[in-house]
């Protein structure tokens, strides 16, 4: 049975036209802080993920996730490879009885614990996770806690990859090739957090495209930073100056 596997297919495919269109960006942004393979390993796994989805007879969301997985596993390389890939494959088995916001979730955060169990990088290292924390976190914040409709909580969690690829610039890389330029690494975009980003926003408009709804528009959400002007005091009455100043 295909459950909602077709868009899951159709997703794969998107996905992989756009890192196609995009290959010479991310070789661009490999070159500074890398070896210049990222747009060519991403192209190259893609587009072969995308044929090994479109063939496959039985179409269930947890196989087409695996299979995207193993085919990204073998065909990217590099470090990003098996990160993607093999993230994938382990993730995939949430998505067994159907796409629902709430096995999307599930997905997610599956995803993103692999991640940096094989990649061990933090938020901060200038990596794929920079991208993928936030738009995780939103993703299941707005589901779960503010009861978002689920193609706003996505377009949200593009909002909040878009922010964390941005993050990426001004730091200092401590994971990767990118890593071993020290210094150097500052001032330049992480190519693994921009494919990471390239690839949500492409799950976004599959899922826009199939409810033939228009995206919705997000607003970046503000974090709550105590106003220099007052006493520090937030509205719920907490001091957080005080707490923030507290630690030092
Ligand atoms: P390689 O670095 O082997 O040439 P790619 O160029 O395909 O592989 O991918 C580089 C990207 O992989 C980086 O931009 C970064 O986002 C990601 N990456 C590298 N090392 C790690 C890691 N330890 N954890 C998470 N992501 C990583
Ligand atoms: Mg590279």
């Amino acid at each position: 049975m295909s459950g909602n596997g077709d868009a899951v297919v159709a997703a794969v495919e998107r996905v992989a036209e756009r890192i196609e269109a995009e290959r010479d960006h991310l070789t661009q942004l490999d070159s500074a802080i890398g070896d210049a393979d990222h747009g060519g390993n991403m192209a190259r796994g893609w587009a072969a993920a995308a044929d090994a989805a479109h063939d496959l007879d039985d179409r269930d969301p947890e196989t087409v996730a695996k299979t995207v997985g193993k085919t990204l596993m073998s065909e990217v390389g590099g470090a990003s490879g098996p990160l993607f890939g093999g993230s994938l494959v382990f993730a995939g088995a949430e998505l067994e009885g159907g796409v629902t916001a709430e096995t999307a979730v599930a997905f997610a955060e599956t995803y993103l614990e692999k991640v940096t169990d094989r990649g061990d990088a933090r938020v901060g290292d200038v990596t794929m996770v920079d991208a993928l924390t936030p738009a995780v976190h939103t993703f299941k914040k707005s589901i779960e806690t503010d009861d978002r409709p689920p193609l706003e909580a996505l377009a949200r969690a593009v909002d909040a990859a878009e922010r964390g690829v941005a993050f990426t610039v001004p730091l200092r890389a401590r994971k990767g090739r990118a890593s071993y330029l020290g210094w150097r690494s500052v001032g330049h975009q992480d190519p693994g957090a921009t494919s990471t980003l390239f690839i949500l926003e492409e799950l976004l408009e599959t899922a826009a495209d199939r409810l033939d709804e228009p995206i919705p528009d997000v607003d970046a959400t503000s974090p709550t930073i105590p106003d220099e002007e007052t006493d520090g005091t937030d509205a719920d009455g907490t001091n957080s100056k005080v707490d923030a100043e507290g630690d030092s």
